[in-house]
């Protein structure tokens, strides 16, 4: 393991999770028994089967930008425009209608491998095209750079409505339909398939039924238990029937935690048997609470899954009826878990955090790696939005910039302030582009921009999530005139990528943050980070006052508290650095720009992972 492989992965695959591989690889040999294979699991007192043994993520549009362009015909913001450069439109999205017809990027080479994997994803999201959060950029980085390695990657997604007609497929085939026993009944299936920047992605789409119709991802009018819940099945059922047979299956949240119950209770005895599972938990706050009856709408036995040492969710001891958790299910049932940051790993084994002991049972097969970004959809150096906008312009500076060359970036944010009808300054332009919900911090995002304000600054959010009414009273009344704060409460990819490149700052102020991708992504567009220490924010930034000489350079600012004293501790100390020291913060940008949060290494640490499941 590389030593940035070792500071990734907390946990360690190595020690004590490779001595019980060691074991039970002998154990097997001796004994020929294949239910070695899965992890040590309970067993269930009435299934006689082979082992016996949301969160609601608030709704947005899903967006393809990426290198594949803009859906035809779809909107993907509302709310009060910006400023109409073009017929009907905003700077941000006429940037992109152009970018959109500049040639695609060449996609890197493919590397060779010598024991190349065969990995399936399953998962209810994947950027560009059917993105919420972290969730879809995880995904579609992780799968690209295992791709790129040169591994045979797939991913399953729900055949979602709102994605089905993005130009970002490429490749599109339809491949046909199966049939998907469910609910006592049968359910069809359409199965297209499309490449992804290169990737595999399989599209299942359920007929008759109203499952993942409607204009977004999450929050339909369809019940979203029933429909990920047949998801779950009906991804299996398209592994076996395709005779698909992948060393690693890889399940994220709660939405796929269920395949691993259908694997080892069903799937494994009907022949798909070839892999081991993963499932990363991207956030633990959403843990799939489910109704034991619903469950059996799979076919398995719900009841069977109520006891502590399996599904039961402790929250419901008591209740009438108690309730499964599909995640915490997800954990007892995969071979290995991993969640997106070391500090995160720590914070969730800790007394007190939901699931800690069922987390501390797991041992060495659970795991911190931290997410990565994709480096070549957030590059400010070949930002195409960027270059699009500078032709708008007719700007004879450019706009692209990197760590050597910070010019562009001042071009950039003078006319993103323009757009957005910002007065022209010289303080500080800070950014917080976020879901708006308590885990964010809403409360200290509040607060940070009147600070922000008093303190010389300009300040631009972009949020959208079921806090959004707090902000639009803001908006409409404080703000409404106000020449330096804007609020912007919807989804936008586009307006993201121009702020992230136009802002000094960009705050993160989160109660918990399982890794974090924005303080990444601003970093590498030479906006500083003020960040609450949590989480992956913990293990990403480095404050400017905490930073020894040994120490990788400082990158950002950190507070500790979840008080307003708090964050004014380290966004006083940004904006006073901004304003003083010019100097210092002209290199704070360039330590930031020059991190390196590519996926690389933390797909190394999950290939490694899938080779040593292979081995139990
Ligand atoms: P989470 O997954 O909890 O939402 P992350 O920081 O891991 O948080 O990932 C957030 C991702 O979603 C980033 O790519 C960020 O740029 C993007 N994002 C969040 N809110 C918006 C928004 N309103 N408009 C555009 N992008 C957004």
């Amino acid at each position: 393991m590389s030593e940035r492989m070792q500071g990734l992965v907390a946990g360690g695959i190595a020690g004590a999770a490779a001595s019980v591989a060691a074991a039970a690889t002998r154990e097997r040999r001796a004994t020929g028994d294949a239910t070695l294979r899965m992890p040590s699991l309970p067993s269930s007192s009435s299934s006689s089967s082979l082992y016996s043994s949301w969160h609601h993520r608030e709704s947005s549009k899903s967006f393809p930008l990426g290198r594949g362009g803009p859906r035809p015909g779809h909107s993907v913001t509302k709310g009060r425009a910006v400023s109409d450069v073009s017929a009907g439109g905003t700077f941000y999205e006429a940037a992109l209608t152009a970018a959109s017809l500049n040639p695609r990027t060449k996609e890197p080479e493919i590397q060779r491998c010598d024991e190349p994997l065969h990995v399936v994803h399953i998962t209810a999201e994947m950027a560009p095209m059917a993105k919420v959060g972290g969730l879809g950029d995880v995904v579609h980085g992780l799968a690209r750079a295992c791709h790129l390695k040169g591994h045979d990657v797939e991913v399953i997604l729900p055949g979602y409505s709102c994605v089905s007609d993005s130009p970002v497929w490429e490749d599109t085939q339809d491949e046909g339909y199966f049939d998907c026993t469910y609910r006592g009944g049968t359910v069809g299936v359409r199965v297209v398939t499309a490449r992804v920047h290169g990737v595999r992605v399989v599209r299942l789409i359920p007929q008759g039924v109203n499952y993942f119709q409607g204009g977004r991802i999450y929050g339909g009018g369809y019940n979203e238990m029933e429909a990920y819940l047949f998801f779950c099945r009906a991804a299996l059922e398209w592994l076996l029937q395709a005779g698909r047979r992948p060393q690693a299956i890889h399940l994220h949240d709660w939405h796929t935690a269920a395949c691993s119950f259908l694997y080892w209770e069903e799937y494994y005895g009907r022949g798909l048997n070839s892999a081991r599972l993963c499932l990363t938990i991207h956030n633990l706050d959403h843990t799939g609470e489910c109704r034991q009856d619903e469950l059996s709408w799979t076919g398995l036995d719900g009841a069977s899954f109520a006891t502590m040492d399996r599904a039961l969710d402790p929250r419901t001891i008591g209740h009438n009826p108690e309730r499964l958790s599909l995640l915490k299910g997800g954990i007892v049932f995969c071979n290995s878990v991993v969640t997106v940051s070391p500090t995160y790993r720590q914070e969730t084994l800790q007394g007190g955090a939901y699931m800690n002991k069922t987390l501390q049972d797991k041992g060495g097969r659970y795991l911190g790696v931290l997410n990565g970004i994709d480096v070549d959809e957030w590059n400010p150096a070949e930002d195409r939005l960027f270059h699009a906008a500078q032709e708008m312009a007719k700007s004879t500076v450019p706009f692209n910039f990197d760590a050597s060359n910070v010019a562009g970036k001042k071009a950039l944010q003078a006319y993103v302030r323009a757009q957005l009808g910002l007065r022209p300054s010289e303080g500080p332009l800070v950014i917080c582009v976020t879901r708006l919900v308590p885990q964010k911090g809403a409360h200290l995002i509040r607060h940070a921009i009147f600070r922000t304000i008093e303190k010389g600054g300009q300040f631009v959010l972009l949020g959208s999530g079921h806090l959004s009414p707090e902000f639009e009273r803001l908006q409409q009344n404080e703000l409404r005139d106000s020449p330096d704060a804007k609020i912007f409460l919807f989804y936008s990819d586009p307006l993201s990528h121009f702020l992230y490149g136009a802002a000094d700052m960009c705050l993160v102020p989160s109660m918990f943050e399982p890794c974090g991708l924005t303080q990444m992504i601003s970093m590498r567009y030479g906006s500083i980070p003020v960040v609450r220490r949590t989480g992956g924010l913990a293990d990403t930034v480095r404050d400017v006052n905490e930073t020894a000489d040994w120490d990788p350079p400082s990158n950002g600012f950190v507070f500790d508290g979840a008080d307003e004293r708090s964050l004014d501790s380290a966004l006083d100390r940004a904006i006073d650095m901004f304003t003083m020291d010019p100097k210092g913060w002209t290199n704070l940008m360039k330590n930031a720009m020059e991190e390196n949060f590519s996926w690389g290494p933390s797909a190394d640490a999950y290939i490694n992972l899938y080779r040593e499941n292979m081995h139990l």
